[in-house]
């Protein structure tokens, strides 16, 4: 497997578990190593041919382990200097077992044992081991929530559909037609507002049903209005945004992306290789841009170009798509690259994409034909350190918490909660479908985590009456984690 040039050596790690009821498996190191509790974790050679099948090596090699009913990551990773004062990281992965697996002791350890979930997370000895026990047991617990949902409305044999089309015309009117709903309701993003008025028009003369529009700003891809907002709707039409597929819909949802495919190719080729864009390239793209990608690509490879697309986790639709609090699709082609090209608007992704892959990432506007020179990173960084910082001796924390389907991360406020109260200190969860600066004014807290879009930490921080700080960096303020290296926080 190709190294990343800034990592001299990649490593897996897996957590091994079983369900009904949650079980881990952990393994003790022999005393000269420590005897320290640890999930199983190695080397990558470089006969592997990616990272999961460098951790079924290792779980055959030291568990005796080759049944394994899942294998997923936990997009988490951690680097850090090994012994041999290289630069490592270890990449995180989730490994669902049999409740009746025993596994095969090896040279790397003397015991095993199965536990439940808060004696596991207290015997690793790690904070970085417990931050990805924790990452897997909200992954787990929203599984199980989504689970019980289905099972308490059994009426229902169906979820709810998402339908995608690319623009507004008559393939949508007929999709609307054929669904036969009573009314719809139409959510149209900020640069769109203007033109709410006409599109729901449209729809209500093409399809014969009520149609109301969403006042309330759309805050992002997984901010849709509930059923409480829009009473009587059972069907939504969202415009520019793709599905998020781990995301649960609540009623027959069409997924209107405004594909745009506008930009000369080879003239947006030729801007990104007169600006000196690095030859070995990573793209993303906002969903809107995402078929005129073929024809760029084609267009940067005649001129010289190597141009890897990634593809993301269970919260991307498409390869090379990205979302504000997500960038897998970018980290899983980052080790082959020497630079990520963001071709759509806004500042918000290339920042966010900055932060998570450290790489220069410049940014293209493919209908303006303008490029912008590669975020500084390091400056980047150092603000929010020093927003850390400023906040190191905070007493009294809130953890704010949305409840929307795409940004509840109520598992991870409980964690960072009840770590917040082992060390001393008082914190209490505040929850709202929508986080608003206005409704925490006057508040007895010195500061706050988000655990919802991280948008509001990164982008909106300004507005809010005290510091915001995102989920790794609260962890680095209460002394949990080092500031460096510094983490950006992802959804998965
Ligand atoms: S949580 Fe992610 S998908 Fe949802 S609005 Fe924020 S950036 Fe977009």
């Amino acid at each position: 497997m190709a190294a990343d040039e800034a990592v001299d050596q990649e490593c897996v790690e897996g957590y091994l578990f079983a369900r009904s009821p949650t079980r881990f498996l952990l393994f003790r190191r022999p005393p000269k190593r420590g005897r320290i509790w640890v999930p199983v974790s190695g080397k990558v050679d470089a006969k592997d041919p990616d990272l999961p099948s460098a951790l079924r090596r290792e779980l055959a090699e030291e568990t005796g382990l080759t049944e394994l009913r899942a294998l997923d990551p936990l997009n988490w990773s951690v680097r850090f200097e090994g012994p041999d004062g290289r630069r490592w990281r270890l990449h995180a992965f989730g490994v669902e077992v049999a409740a009746t697996s025993v596994p095969r002791l090896s040279r790397e350890h003397d015991a095993f044992a199965w536990l439940e979930p808060a004696a596991a997370r207290q015997r690793l000895y790690y904070s970085d081991n417990q931050a990805a026990l924790d990452r897997l047991m909200e992954r787990l617990t929203e599984e199980s929530e989504q689970a019980s949902t289905a099972l308490a409305h059994p009426t229902s044999h169906f979820p709810p559909q998402a339908i995608v089309l690319p623009t507004v015309g008559e393939p949508l009117f007929a999709a609307l037609r054929e669904g036969h709903h009573t009314k719809v309701v139409l959510q149209v993003p900020a640069g769109l507002v203007r033109n709410a008025h006409d599109l729901a028009a449209a729809i209500r003369d093409a399809v014969g049903v009520p149609v109301v529009v969403a006042s309330r700003a759309c805050f992002g891809a997984c901010d849709f209005p509930s059923p409480s907002e829009t009473p009587g709707a059972d069907a939504l039409v969202v415009l520019g945004h793709a599905p998020i597929p781990n995301v649960p819909l609540d009623r027959t949802t069409y997924f209107v992306e405004m594909r745009d495919p506008g930009g000369d190719p080879t003239a947006l080729a030729e801007r990104v290789r007169d600006a000196g864009v690095p030859r070995r390239l990573g793209i993303v793209a906002s969903v809107q841009h995402l078929d005129l990608l073929g024809p760029f690509v084609t267009a940067l490879e005649a001129l010289g170009y190597t141009v890897r697309l990634g593809t993301g986790d269970r919260r991307l639709q498409y390869a090379a798509q990205a979302l504000g609090c997500n960038y897998t699709t970018a980290e899983s082609v980052a080790a082959d690259v020497d630079a990520f090209l963001f071709l759509g608007t806004g500042r918000f992704h290339p920042l966010g994409l900055a932060f998570a892959v450290e790489k220069p990432v410049w940014s293209l506007d493919p209908l303006r034909g303008e490029i912008e020179l590669p975020v500084d990173r390091g400056q980047l960084v150092r603000r929010r350190q020093l927003l850390v910082a400023k906040t190191r001796g905070a007493r009294r924390w809130g953890i704010l918490v949305s409840t929307l389907a795409g940004q509840n991360r109520n598992p991870t406020a409980l964690v960072l909660q009840a770590r917040a109260r082992a060390r001393g200190l008082d914190a209490e969860v505040f929850v709202s479908d929508r986080i608003d600066p206005r409704d925490l004014e006057g508040r007895d807290v010195e500061a706050y985590v988000n655990t919802a879009c991280p948008r509001i930490a990164l982008d909106d921080s300004d507005l809010y009456p005290r510091p915001v700080l995102t989920v790794p960096e609260f962890l680095m303020a209460i002394g949990e984690t080092p500031l460096e290296p510094y983490r950006f926080d992802t959804y998965h």
